[in-house]
């Protein structure tokens, strides 16, 4: 299957942390993969910055040593490798002094008019002084633009001095908030499924989806993000963001056109549409854990090397979207770390039949569900039920039409990796899969009563075993309603 190339305009794209974690496994390799697909115009440069001195060439070594090891031997031929290689000029430029920035100001300007981008791939602490020594230095045209990275804030009042920082220096129509998870192709197909299929929209709706699940569990411990980690944890690390923007495309309504601001002013009705969670109801809508050590595997406190610590690894919440769509039917999101597997889902669960013209003897009836995966094994799966082939009578059983993208696309089919999708979106200038600075700010604005709750209860973070679903409490979240979570699997 040939996968259609929309060509991009010439371009400087400036990676900062261009030695970090980021660039090596993602960014580059990235990149890379959209060269090889004939994307980049051959003018297109690509900028590494970063603190420690380093000459172009010992860049374009290090670069190749990551390139040889996150692209499959496949992909890489010497031919392909030298041209992207050529692309590569690093420049030292430090983001706390005034180190290197006329360097990165002077290298733009020879490079003449073309797209200029940013990309922030360093720590959140960066984000506001790179901004500003870029408008000093004369680096940010009014068209330029910027990519950051998340955490987008570690509260509300962050996020709003975060946001006003890069917006004194950069237009917003020119700022790509990154949420990778928005970069997947299977919650790109949800808005595909919803909104190009006439079979789905008539039944997305409180009438007929009892509930929703969210699910995004890892079966790893904190992986060597301790530090960072016990100051952050499941919920602003993962639900402010991830889980939220899955809520929002799960429940949005449909917009006018596919258009970036008309897609978010959607995504932003729905947050401002969740029903506040406070010191009234936190109780009984969330639930925190932490994982313990159990059979030689480290607990949370031995993977962040502190004594105690009430920071969660591990959330579970039930959310209500207060609209004529939704009301009445719960949206349940759950994360954690190191549970019994890596799996990412959106499950909507339908209501069952109204009434059954089947006998007792036939069995039950299995309720619709309807599966969107995006790990692993992206794809969408239906739960139906049907007649047991074969005589004997009418027997009904569950079984699911599965629609791994991999087997009914065809094997060939090649799912890119979020960030490859979304650098050269940034470069086509499509901001319809990032977030806007209203939409970060109303998902904190949901976030901050209940972390503000949170802290007024003793004793709230309840332990759970490694390998498992996460804290008993979390499963009478949905049992006291009748309801339960699907089993994680990998
Ligand atoms: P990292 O591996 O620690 O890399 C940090 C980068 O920042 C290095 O290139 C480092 O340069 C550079 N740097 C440090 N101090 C600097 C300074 N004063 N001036 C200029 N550059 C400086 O970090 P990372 O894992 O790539 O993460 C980068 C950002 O992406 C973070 O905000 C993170 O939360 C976010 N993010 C990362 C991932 C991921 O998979 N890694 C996923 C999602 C989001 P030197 O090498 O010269 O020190």
């Amino acid at each position: 299957m040939t996968m259609k190339i929309i060509p991009v305009q010439p371009f400087d794209l400036v990676i900062f942390g261009g030695t970090g974690d980021l660039a090596r496994r993602k960014l580059l390799p990235g990149l890379f993969r959209r060269d090889l697909a004939g994307q980049l115009p051959h003018e297109a440069r690509i900028i590494a910055a970063a603190r420690r001195p380093m000459r172009s060439e010992e860049f374009q070594a290090k670069a190749e040593a990551w390139l040889r090891e996150f692209v499959s031997k496949e992909e890489l031929s010497e031919p392909d490798l030298a041209r992207f290689l050529g692309r590569l000029q690093y420049l030292a430029v430090d983001a706390d002094s005034s180190e290197g920035w006329e360097g990165l100001a002077e290298t733009l300007r020879a490079g003449g008019e073309r797209i200029r981008a940013f990309y922030l791939a360093v720590g959140p602490r960066f984000f506001g002084p790179i901004c500003e020594r870029l408008g000093a230095c004369g680096a940010a045209t009014p068209d330029s633009r910027i990519v950051v990275e998340k955490p987008l804030g570690h509260d509300l009042a962050s996020a709003r001095d975060l946001n006003a920082r890069i917006a004194a220096v950069f237009d917003e129509a020119h700022v790509y908030r990154i949420d990778h998870y928005l970069g997947k192709e299977t919650v790109q197909n949800l808005m595909a499924l919803r909104f190009a299929n006439a079979l789905f929209e008539p039944l997305w709706n409180a009438r007929h989806v009892d509930h929703v699940q969210i699910t995004v569990a890892e079966n790893l411990g904190l992986d060597g993000r301790g530090e960072y980690y016990d100051r952050t944890g499941a919920l602003r690390d993962m639900v402010q963001n991830h889980l939220l923007q899955l809520l929002c495309l799960t429940a949005m309504e449909p917009p006018g056109r596919f258009e970036p601001d008309l897609v978010r002013d959607e995504k932003v009705k729905v947050l401002r549409a969740l029903a506040p969670i406070g010191p009234a109801n936190v109780t009984q809508t969330t639930v925190r854990g932490q994982h313990v050590a159990r059979n030689g595997i480290p607990g949370y406190l031995d993977d962040v090397g502190v004594a105690s610590s009430a920071t969660e690894s591990f959330v579970a919440l039930k959310a209500n979207v207060e609209n004529w769509r939704w009301s009445g039917t719960p949206f349940y999101l759950r994360t954690g770390k190191r549970l019994r597997a890596r799996m990412s889902e959106i499950a909507i669960v339908f209501k069952d039949a109204p009434h059954s013209i089947f006998p007792a003897s036939a069995g039950a009836v299995h309720g619709n569900v309807l599966v969107i995966r995006l790990q692993p094994d992206e794809g969408v799966t239906l739960r139906m039920t049907i007649k047991d082939p074969g005589p004997g009578g009418m027997r009904l059983r569950g079984a699911a039409l599965d629609m791994s993208f991999a087997n009914t696309l065809g094997e060939k089919v090649v799912i890119p990796d979020a960030y490859e999708r979304l650098v050269l979106d940034v470069i086509r200038g499509d901001q319809t899969l990032f977030m806007r600075r209203d939409e970060v700010e109303a998902a904190w604005s949901w976030i901050d009563p209940i972390l503000a709750a949170w802290e007024d209860q003793t004793n709230g973070t309840r332990p759970y075993d490694p390998g498992g679903s996460g804290p008993e409490d979390a499963l009478l979240l949905m049992h006291r309603e009748g309801r339960r979570w699907r089993d994680i699997t990998g």
